[in-house]
């Protein structure tokens, strides 16, 4: 028997639940891509992504997934054997690096920790050992989608500073923009990056780059620049040169429909919305940890994201079996562990289009695969969370 019916529910970070609306934005003709129209969609779009980033500098919007948006980056700023610094919290900084190593930039990780956040003062007592600034970049996600946690972009922002370090501070915000705050300018990051289908609720295929003026001068002297990535090539008036070819028109429609709808949100509330809901998912996950088997993969709860939780089996339970049994009983899809969490941990999303229907529901499908393999943990998940929303969400 299974309770499978109607829409299968992604819980995955990545890509996330579209809305209907987003999904009809894209149900009609081609435009002529020289047609004012055109010009009046990328202009609205490059101008509501350099809101979302919180910069006065420059967006420009790839036909790309993340990884293209990491070489995008990594190609209009730097040269061949110029060094990085990769601040490691997880999967997705490391693997940004391993895309730069591949085109020859020289790559030192600042050793982290699966568990934990990057600790801003360990970025600031290595740039004050490089006295003569043979670091041109350091690089680090705000949020790390594998792990589960949340860097402190502010933070490492004034460590840089107080370190009197001219490196550009390059962000990856593919798993968190649109949901939590992000303030470029604010926070001193040069170079931002982020992607469609997470956060932001529109089809996977585009990517995002913003950079400020100093990015933009160091970029004058870049050697790995390529003409499809090349800010320059896609700064001009000629409107076919922003995509370095043919436009995207249905994922630009997509997207135009979804900052649309954020917007009328108001990035305020989708950050509350975030918040509110990823502290529901943890109290379950805290309740159902009581008994050993289940755990935070982040150990300090201050660190945890309100986009992802990365939950550990331990005493030898498949997550594996938790996941197929969600899937395939009441279709909710939960995500894998990756990297070295591989096998020892599943995910919960809540990014997006989330509401509280789709959490407490995930939530529940949960418990009901923890009962039925007998996998042990704390009971009352579900009233906690329950009880947690309704005492934050008042009449
Ligand atoms: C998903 C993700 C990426 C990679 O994005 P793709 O679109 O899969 O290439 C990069 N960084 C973070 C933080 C992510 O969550």
């Amino acid at each position: 028997m299974a309770v499978r019916a109607g829409r299968e529910f992604l819980a995955i970070p990545g890509p996330t639940t579209m809305p209907d609306e987003v999904l009809r934005a894209m149900h009609r003709p081609a435009l002529d891509i020289y047609s004012d129209a055109m010009v009046q969609l990328t202009d609205s779009l490059l101008r509501d992504l350099s809101r979302l980033f919180a910069t006065k500098g420059q967006s420009y919007i790839y036909i790309a997934n993340g990884h293209g948006a990491w070489e995008a980056v990594l190609s209009n700023t730097l040269s061949r054997g110029d060094k990085i610094l990769v601040l490691e919290s997880g999967r997705f900084a490391i693997g940004w690096g391993d895309a730069a190593a591949a085109m020859g930039i020289d790559v030192e990780v600042l050793k982290g920790d699966l568990r934990r956040a990057v600790r801003p003062t360990e970025v600031e007592a290595r740039l004050r050992q490089d006295a003569e600034h043979r670091i041109k970049a350091v690089i680090v996600v705000q949020v790390d989608t594998a792990s589960g946690v949340v860097n402190d972009i502010a933070a490492i922002g004034r460590a840089i500073k107080a370190a009197d370090h001219d490196a550009l501070f390059m962000v990856d915000t593919v798993a968190s923009l649109g949901c939590m705050p992000f303030e470029m300018d604010a926070w001193g990051v040069d170079v931002a990056m982020s992607g469609s289908q997470k956060g932001l609720m529109t089809p996977p295929g585009l990517a995002f780059v913003a950079a400020n003026d100093r990015a933009r001068r160091v970029h004058q002297t870049a050697g790995l620049r390529t003409p499809y990535w090349d800010w320059t090539l896609r700064e001009g008036s000629e409107h076919y040169r922003k995509y370095s070819g043919t436009a995207p028109v249905h994922l630009l429609y997509a997207l135009r429909q979804a900052l649309d709808m954020l917007f009328e949100e108001t990035l305020e509330n989708s950050f509350l919305r975030h918040r509110l809901l990823a502290q529901t998912v943890r109290r379950a996950v805290e309740t159902w940890a009581q008994a050993g088997t289940i755990e935070f993969n982040i150990s300090d709860a201050g660190e945890r994201s309100d986009t992802v939780t990365t939950i550990r089996m331990n005493n030898g339970y498949d997550p594996a079996a938790l996941q197929r049994y969600c899937n395939v009983k009441c279709g909710v899809v939960l995500g894998t562990g990756i990297g070295d969490l591989s096998g020892k941990s599943f995910r919960i999303a809540h990014m997006g289009h989330i509401n509280a229907p789709m959490i407490l529901g995930t939530l529940g499908v949960v418990e009901m695969g923890l009962d039925a393999l007998a996998i042990p943990h704390g009971d009352g998940a579900l009233e906690t969370a329950v009880k947690f929303l309704s005492e934050q969400v008042r009449a």
